[in-house]
């Protein structure tokens, strides 16, 4: 492991809170030392208050920050001096050491000082880095870690046994890291749960850690315990409906929809067929943060039933030896391990699974080190519990609020790029699904970027374009809920007469029968949504109401919504939801440049401005109406609603 120290960066963080700030994000950018919210990191300042008065500060990582992207403003300013003498008390309950941080932080707003600050504060050193570093892991998680690490470090490091984080941790380093502090000490290890390292100065203290873990690679290179490839497993196809069907059981479980990402890259699926998969994955986590968002341990193969009973049989064994009362969180695994598919993970958003999948690639790599260290030591999982349980890991997850409307669902459009499908995309998003945008313009892979977001170019007339697509969104997202039709074309106007069979064709082969190739992609999942699937066909006003001169286009929007009607009937036994919108003049796609709406409201003898509102209610009506009525369509006030056929086009007086 190098330093990625850089002067001219450096230049850039004007301080010694802005070199903290620097540093922070020089070991956030490392994912094999700090994950996702993972380590902290502080800086002891002496500043004058409003009356002149000098005190020291501990600046300290703030709850909610993640290291990679932290800021000054990440940071809570504490009151040193006080938070020192916390840690000479003989006990403290967490509610009382969350209350006496708040009350001594001096920035209003500031975030909640770090779990680990009265830690920091008992270091003497102005800088404080620690990280739940991945070689450090195996190391302590091997037999006779502790006489390990000391064989590494010697008087560099003191070694800590794993204490769970909080005071009492803080309370013994302080008794004990001065008495076994040495002249060379520049870190600590704390078993089974990270390393710090710490100095007066930014660039030494960071570095420092670079030093004591590449000592630890070193070690586990020197043991031929680093290079843990295992023999490469071979994806036999990604089975999309068993993922699904995965996907439906695990919601089942948690009592709500939950997103899965499979991945069946060698990395996972060789350790997914582990011979000795039981015993390596059935431990613990590599680090006790974690289990706050994987859950102790991955479900192995798809047996809810036994991981359920397991998840109840560890709860309700360490429950009864905690301090207070506990309430079971949901018994749905977070992670699973799937000779078939490699790694799930579940998770109520695209982030969240996107997070576990990146914890467990770094704990495969812990577990094998120490396995070929002689053998992974996994943590009691009374360690595990006691964090899963701890009041302070679940108020991080309270903070969340209420998940938005479509959370843990997914939502596929077609003719994603622009317009009214665009539009939809973003509803959708911002009602918490995760969507899969298709679209046969390329701009739909760059559309948005965000995790929930996946976009791919697809020929809607092309059946197999349509099965890699699905294929890709199953495996990142783990089904399909809700189906929004809108691609479409609009030919350009001919009399019956003169309309040429190529026009014809074409409106009725992207118009109609595209349409019932994704519905036959996509039925299987639908049927597999946890909270059911739905539909939304984009129709068109010209349904209900041809105009002369675009028969083609009217013809096939009236075929596509003769086969939405058939779709209601037929898969209403499934629980799935068909429903069409038919929108009228909406003028702001890329269909209607400002020359046609001209050259249009000049044909009616009429201004743009009155052209685009020529309905009963004189009103505009635009992309984002009309998407917001399909997203409203996939939820809780249709949710009794099939086969409705809804305009939205501000009245039209020939159909009332
Ligand atoms: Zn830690």
């Amino acid at each position: 492991m190098k330093s990625q120290w850089n002067d001219a960066e450096a230049a850039q963080h004007a301080g010694p809170l802005g070199l903290r700030v620097y540093t922070s994000r020089l070991l956030g950018r490392d994912k094999s030392l700090v994950l996702h919210g993972g380590g902290n990191t502080s800086v002891k300042l002496r500043e004058k208050n409003l009356f002149g008065e000098e005190e020291e500060v501990l600046y300290v990582k703030g709850s909610g920050w993640d290291m990679e992207t932290i800021e000054a403003a990440g940071f809570a300013p504490v009151q040193l001096a006080y938070v020192r003498r916390l840690a000479a008390l003989h006990a403290l309950s967490d509610p009382q050491m969350v209350n006496e941080l708040a009350t001594h932080t001096l920035r209003a707003g500031a975030p909640a000082p770090s779990v680990e600050t009265i830690l920091h504060a008992i270091l003497p050193h102005k800088y404080v880095d620690h990280t739940h570093a991945d070689a450090v892991l195996s190391v302590s998680n091997s037999p006779d870690g502790a006489a390990r690490a000391r064989d590494i470090y010697g008087d560099k490091a003191v070694i800590i046994p794993y204490i769970m984080a909080g005071f009492d941790l803080a309370a013994y380093c302080a008794r004990e890291f001065p008495k076994q502090a040495r002249k060379g000490t520049v870190g600590m290890v704390l078993l089974s749960h990270g390393v710090f390292s710490f100095a007066e100065d930014a660039r030494e203290s960071y570095e420092l850690m670079i030093e004591l873990v590449s000592m630890a690679e070193k070690y586990l290179a020197a043991k031929k315990a680093w290079s843990v490839g295992l023999p490469p497993a071979a994806a036999n196809g990604f089975p999309r409906e068993e993922a699904a069907q995965l996907r439906r059981d695990v919601s089942q479980a948690a009592g709500f929809p939950m997103l899965c990402r499979c991945n069946d890259a060698p990395h996972f699926l060789s350790f997914a067929r582990h011979p000795e998969v039981q015993r390596l994955s059935q431990g613990s986590p590599a680090t006790p943060d974690h289990v706050i968002r994987t859950k102790p341990v991955p479900m192995l193969g798809r047996d809810l039933g036994a991981f359920g009973a397991a998840y109840r049989a560890y709860f309700e064994r360490n429950a009864a030896s905690a301090k207070e009362p506990k309430t079971m969180l949901d018994p749905a695994p977070r992670m699973a391990l799937d000779p078939g598919l490699g790694f799930a993970a579940f998770g109520r958003n695209a982030k969240d699974t996107r997070i576990v999948e990146e914890l467990y690639e770094h704990t495969i790599d812990v577990i094998l080190r120490a396995e070929a260290l002689g053998g992974w030591r996994p943590l009691e999982d009374r360690h595990i519990f006691d964090i899963e349980y701890w009041d302070l890991e679940q108020a991080k997850l309270r903070k969340g609020g209420t998940p938005p409307a479509f959370a843990g669902e997914v939502a596929l459009v077609t003719g994603a790029a622009s317009g009214i499908g665009k539009a939809c995309v973003e509803s959708l998003l911002k009602r918490g699904a995760a969507v899969l945008g298709l679209d046969r313009n390329t701009a739909i892979e760059t559309l948005f970027n965000r995790p929930d977001y996946l976009g791919m170019v697809c020929d809607l007339t092309d059946a197999s374009a349509i099965d890699r697509a699905v294929t890709a969104g199953v495996r990142r997202f783990g089904g399909v809920d809700m189906l929004v039709l809108n691609a479409g074309i609009f030919p350009s106007s001919a009399p019956i007469q003169t309309l040429s069979t190529e026009s014809w064709r074409s409106a009725m082969s992207v118009n109609v029968e595209s349409n019932l190739l994704v519905m036959q992609a996509v039925h299987p999942l639908l049927a597999l949504a946890p909270r059911g699937g739905r539909v939304v066909v984009i129709g068109s006003k010209n349904v209900p109401a041809p105009g002369p001169g675009a028969a083609a286009y009217s013809a096939s929007k009236a075929a596509l919504n003769q086969l939405a009607r058939v779709a209601a009937l037929e898969w209403a036994k499934e629980g799935i939801r068909v429903n069409t919108i038919h929108p009228n003049a909406v003028y702001d796609t890329a269909l209607w440049t400002k020359e046609v709406l001209a050259s249009r409201a000049k044909a009616y003898n009429m201004t743009v401005e009155q052209y685009r509102r020529n309905n009963l209610l004189r009103t505009e009506v635009s992309s984002r109406d009309v998407a917001e009525l399909a997203a409203e369509m996939c939820g809780a006030l249709f949710a009794k609603t099939t086969a409705a056929q809804v305009p939205v086009d501000g009245g039209t007086e020939k159909l009332v």
